[in-house]
């Protein structure tokens, strides 16, 4: 089990970058939302889209792959 974060500063293109809390591509200085601890990213994503259902978040390339959809 892991805690999930996702990034407050959204990408250019308007997605939030979800990542895992000892990811090594996240900066210290960015400032990250906590979404709470899960078994996997498939079930930070449900979670977190229904607390922000006009977002689109997105798994991490590094730290969360299998998530990646965008
Ligand atoms: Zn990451």
């Amino acid at each position: 089990m892991s805690a999930y974060y996702y990034l407050e500063e959204p990408h250019p293109t308007g997605i939030f970058t979800i990542h895992t809390d000892d990811c090594a591509i996240v900066s210290p200085t960015d400032s990250k939302v906590f979404i709470g601890k899960f078994d996997d990213c498939q079930l930070a994503i449900k979670k977190v889209t229904l607390e922000h259902p006009y977002r689109i978040f997105d798994g991490c390339s590094y730290c969360c792959p299998s998530c990646q959809n965008w």
